[in-house]
């Protein structure tokens, strides 16, 4: 079993919602538990968001979700060309934020390490920011 999807959106908070009920949906081809696909909008949720407020800071941009399946596992990859993040190992650490002043809690890389099996983040100061999850 292997599949393939990509998605290409501009950086608006409207299409958060867009972007996890489409890749709900494809995942759905795998049979998952209510608790999954949870998990899965939950992560796909979070990295959107962080592409939108923290790569574009609410400027235009796009961003992209690449999908794989392969057997039983679903890989999601979330890109944008945003400003990067600086110091990355800073970034991962639960409760950091760069944002204090929007209320954000810094926890959104640590939810989408705890609700995936796998999270890599690749990103270049100025160039932007990739996000990788399997499950
Ligand atoms: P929360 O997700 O709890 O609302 P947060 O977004 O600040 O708060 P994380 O999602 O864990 O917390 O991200 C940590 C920090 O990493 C952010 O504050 C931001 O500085 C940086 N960051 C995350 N994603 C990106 C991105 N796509 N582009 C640029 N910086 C990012
Ligand atoms: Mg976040």
């Amino acid at each position: 079993n292997t599949n393939y999807m990509k998605l290409e959106f501009a950086s608006k908070s409207t299409n958060e919602a867009f972007a996890r009920v489409v890749v709900a949906a494809f995942a759905s081809q795998l049979d998952p538990t209510i608790e999954e696909i949870s998990d899965i909008k939950t992560a796909v949720s979070e990295a959107v968001t962080n592409s939108i407020i923290h790569g574009y800071e609410n400027a235009e941009g796009m961003v992209t979700i690449e999908s794989r399946i392969v057997d039983n596992e679903i890989e999601i990859i979330i890109k944008d060309d945003g400003k990067g993040i600086d110091d990355l190992e800073k970034a991962l650490e639960p409760f950091y934020t760069s944002k204090p002043e929007l209320e954000r809690s810094g926890m959104g890389f640590t939810v989408m390490e705890t609700f995936m099996d796998k999270l890599e983040v690749v990103s270049e100061p100025g160039k932007g920011t990739k996000v990788r999850m399997i499950k």
